[in-house]
């Protein structure tokens, strides 16, 4: 599903009219909500229109619709402003960049290991799971530093759209049986990369630049069986 807020991350707040409603429940001409999927939560805002506002408590996508579930039994027509909480945003964008950074440096480190699971979390912290049969946990700890580093470096983080059958052809890009988004109905697949370091298929929203990051830390490895270790990882707290 192609969403507005992968081609505007930036835009938080749209004007907009409801297209279908029923009791509790819109959907936009226009969302600027991510509503959740591949490991990333989703938005949380609210709905403002001529005389009332409404909380969004979350989404519910079918028929190739997104419903946006709201904290209210009314049903709402018309004209309305869908705002994102915006630090909630920004936290994801953080978080699900710096899974993209530990991915990267793990990808690298550990002979292409993939990804068998992620989620991020409201707190500022976030898990990836990966494939690395026998790892020594040490030298996972140990890519804390070249990840700050990255984030130091404050390097461009771009999106392209490529045909899924190129994408499939290039060794590295679909990171993960667990977080690759579905391709659009045209067959293409969204590709993010952090320049020089990272491409990958994926539908997430992510922060223009590394260094819109806080630092992040390496907080606990935990085995899962043999082959899994479960990173930990959490924005340090800005100064
Ligand atoms: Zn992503």
């Amino acid at each position: 599903m192609h969403l507005f807020c992968h081609d505007h991350p930036e835009t938080l707040s749209v004007e907009t009219d409801i297209v279908d409603a029923q009791p509790g429940k819109v959907v936009l001409a226009q969302s600027p909500f991510y509503p959740g999927g591949g490991g990333q939560l989703a938005d949380t805002g609210v709905l403002r229109w001529a005389g009332g506002e409404a909380k969004i408590t979350g989404f519910d996508v079918s028929g190739g619709k997104v419903w946006h579930l709201l904290d209210t039994s009314l049903e709402i027509a018309g004209k309305v402003e869908a705002a994102v909480d915006p630090t909630f945003r920004q936290t994801m964008r953080q978080l699900h960049t710096g899974t993209h950074i530990l991915n990267a440096f793990v990808f690298q480190a550990f002979d292409g290991a993939l990804v068998t699971g992620v989620q991020m979390a409201a707190d500022g912290t976030a898990r990836m799971d990966f494939d690395v049969p026998g790892a020594d946990n040490d030298r996972l700890r140990a890519l804390e530093a070249p990840i700050n580093d990255a984030i130091k470096q404050n390097i461009p983080v771009n999106f392209v759209y490529i045909g899924m059958s190129v994408a499939q052809a290039e060794h590295g890009l679909i990171r993960s049986r667990s977080v690759a988004p579905p391709p659009t109905p045209d067959g293409k697949v969204r590709i993010v990369e952090i320049v020089g370091l990272d491409r990958q298929a994926c539908g997430g929203t992510h922060l223009s630049s590394t260094g819109d990051s806080p630092a992040l830390r390496i907080l606990k490895i935990e085995n899962k069986g043999r082959h899994n270790r479960r990173v930990r990882l959490g924005l340090a707290e800005n100064p």
